[in-house]
């Protein structure tokens, strides 16, 4: 099973490879772990019964809606839409390992009006195993990655890192 990734590091794997880099090997500016929390909010409620909420860095909910097996994430942005996809597919792929199947998953933009719906096909899960492995190669790297230079660097919390 490769469930000791987190959904911050498959994130990060689509948005830059360095900071991916940073994040696992030695500079967490997140300091939650959303693995840790999904891991207590499996063992306290497989097959819940009761609407279940976890927010993650204020940022980020992940709810478990009564028996419908539908698991939301928020953002506030489609930008990074690619990512945001794949870490909620990491999720279901996630749950089916440990033993809660056939959940799909809905990406909300509230602010876009804008619901994106997520499942997990074998396809995925086969290109999820290959996503570990390039992630396991690239944080096993003695130096990271090279500065990717996007607009968005501007707001990442390993900008100086990067360029000063
Ligand atoms: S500042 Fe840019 S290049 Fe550096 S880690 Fe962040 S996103 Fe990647």
């Amino acid at each position: 099973m490769s469930l000791k990734y987190t959904g911050t590091q498959i994130n990060y794997y689509f948005i830059c490879k360095r900071k991916l880099w940073y994040f696992s090997n030695y500079i967490q500016m997140e300091q939650e772990s959303e693995l840790v929390e999904l891991g207590k909010f499996i063992h306290e409620s497989s097959y819940p019964r009761e609407k279940k909420e976890i927010r993650i860095d204020n940022t980020i909910a992940i709810d478990f809606a009564g028996n419908d097996k539908i698991i939301h994430e928020v953002k506030k942005s489609n930008k990074i839409e690619k990512a945001h996809i794949w870490q909620l597919k990491y999720y279901l792929y996630y749950l089916k390992q440990k033993g809660i199947p056939n959940v799909t998953g809905e990406l909300n933009y509230p602010k876009l009006k804008k619901i994106e719906k997520v499942s997990l096909t074998d396809n995925n899960e086969k290109e999820l195993k290959k996503i570990f492995s390039n992630i396991d190669e690239i944080i096993n790297r003695e130096v990271p990655p090279s500065p990717i230079n996007k607009s968005f660097c501007k707001k990442c919390a390993y900008y100086e890192f990067c360029y000063v």
